[in-house]
Parts: structure tokens; sequence; C-alpha cells
């Protein structure tokens, strides 16, 4: 039995996530911020596929946050895996027309949060397991003019993915992260440029976005035992980005 918490699982890459490993079996804990109506019509579409889903609203930026997330995991049976992909850019701006509380709420969610989700991920998983961290491509391209804050959270999320893996190898726990280039999802509309996917389509080599699904496809492989010699290492899914 696969037991499985993705964060962010309800809307975008996350809810894609989760019914790619819904279809693979897995039963499913998703964490979101605030959107409720996602997470009924992803819990739904999940339960429609014949596993156990169960959605928590949790801020992950606070310890209580994801104690809640972990704790509500712990009662649907023993966590297999977790994969850390809530994550937020909130607008795009160079660095420095960016307000000090905007930088530290990026590195808040897209790097301090899964580090320590990832921490009470290793706690839980005593019986070995998978951690995938969702980072991103913008981690060495650097993301100027855009959001350099947020790219330098997910290079030290991958800097962890590192880390993470080589500590807890011998423990039976993989620890691998995917880096999604552009990905047709509500994130861009959301921090306040709907166009961005359309726009810069044309400069990815492979001449398009990506959709959530192919991340989700990346996700559930490496869960899978067809990546068991897997671990500390990043894959970019990025249409050559
Ligand atoms: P999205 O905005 O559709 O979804 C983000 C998810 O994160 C939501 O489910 C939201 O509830 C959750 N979240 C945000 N802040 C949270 C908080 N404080 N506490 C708990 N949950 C929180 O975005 P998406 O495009 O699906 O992005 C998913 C992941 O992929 C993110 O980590 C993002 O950085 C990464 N990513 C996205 C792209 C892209 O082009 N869309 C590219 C590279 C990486």
């Amino acid at each position: 039995m696969s037991l499985t918490i993705v964060t962010g699982g309800t809307r975008g890459i996350g809810a894609a996530i989760a019914a790619r490993l819904a279809a693979e079996g897995h039963d499913l804990v998703l964490g979101y911020r605030s959107d409720e109506e996602s997470a009924r019509a992803t819990a739904e579409s999940i339960h429609a596929r014949g596993v156990r889903c169960v959605t928590v609203r949790a801020d992950l930026t606070t310890d209580a946050g994801i104690e809640e997330l972990f704790a509500r995991a712990a009662e649907v049976g023993p966590v297999t895996g977790v994969v850390n992909n809530a994550g937020a850019t909130y607008r795009f701006a160079p660095l420095h027309e960016t307000p000090t509380e905007e930088i530290r709420r990026t590195i808040d969610i897209n790097l301090t949060g899964p580090i320590l989700v990832a921490r009470a991920a290793v706690a839980v998983l005593d019986r070995g397991g998978v951690i995938v961290n969702i980072t991103s491509g913008a981690a060495t391209i650097g993301s100027p003019g855009e959001y350099v804050h947020y790219a330098a959270a997910k290079a030290g999320l991958d800097a962890a993915t590192r880390g993470l893996g080589l500590e807890v190898a011998d423990r039976g726990i993989r620890v691998v992260a995917i880096a999604p280039g552009l990905i047709a999802t509500d994130l861009h509309a959301t921090t306040g440029d709907p166009e961005r996917v359309a726009r810069m389509a044309p400069q990815i080599p492979l001449g398009r976005a990506g959709q959530p699904e192919e991340i989700a496809n990346a996700v559930a492989w490496l869960m899978s035992d067809q990546a068991a010699y897997v671990t500390a290492t990043t894959l970019r899914v990025a249409g050559g980005r």
C-alpha cells in the first residue's frame, strides 16, 4: 500500500500529480492553502478512481500547518512518500523593486517550508520511502527581472535534495527533485501575468509550454520501483530550457 502526501495537491501541477498517483493506486493526503473549490473538486475526482483521499487546509509556512498535515496523514495510515510541491511566486519584478516581506514570504514557502516538510517526512518514513521536491528550472536560469529570490529559493531546494538524499540513503529513503520549466498552470495568472505562458512558449526549445501531466509522469516514475537506483539528484523537465 502506498500513502503519499502531496503538498499543494489540489490544483495545478499538484492536482495532476495526485491524479497520476491515484491511477497508480496511491492513497493520498493533499495539502492546500486556501482554494476550497479546487480542493473539493480534486478530492471528488480522486475518489472516483477508487483510492482514499483526504484534503488538509494548512499553511505550510507555519509549524502548526506542517504538524496538522502530518497528523491528518497519520490518521489515514503509514506514509510511504511525500511530494513537496507547494510553492508560489507572488509577483514579477526586479529584486530592487521587491519588498523585504515578499522576499521572506517567497523563501518561506519555496525553501524553508519544503525543508521542514522534508524533515517531517524523514521522521515518518521509518520503513523507507520517497521524497520528491518540486523545484524549478529557474534555479539555474536565475530569473533576472522576474523573481531572483524565488530562483534562489528553488536552487536551495535542489541543494537540500542532494544533501538530504545522501544523508538518508542508508535508511532506504530516496530524495529526488524535479525542476519543471514553463508549465501551463494558474500560477502565472495568479502572479499577475496571464499572458506569460503564451508569450514565453516560443522561447522553449521544444516550442511549447509543458503540461502539468508531464510533470506528474516524471513524479510517478521517480516514486516507483523503476527509479529504485535514483536518489540525491534533480531531473529537469523543461522542454530543453
Ligand atoms: P499553483 O499556484 O497552481 O499551485 C500552487 C499550490 O501551492 C497550490 O495548491 C497552493 O495551495 C499551494 N500553496 C501555496 N502557498 C502555500 C502555503 N503557504 N501553504 C500551503 N500550500 C501552499 O502553481 P503550480 O504551477 O501548480 O506550481 C506547483 C509547483 O511547481 C510550485 O512549487 C512551483 O514553484 C513549481 N513550478 C511551477 C512552474 C510553472 O511554470 N507553473 C514552473 C516551475 C516550477
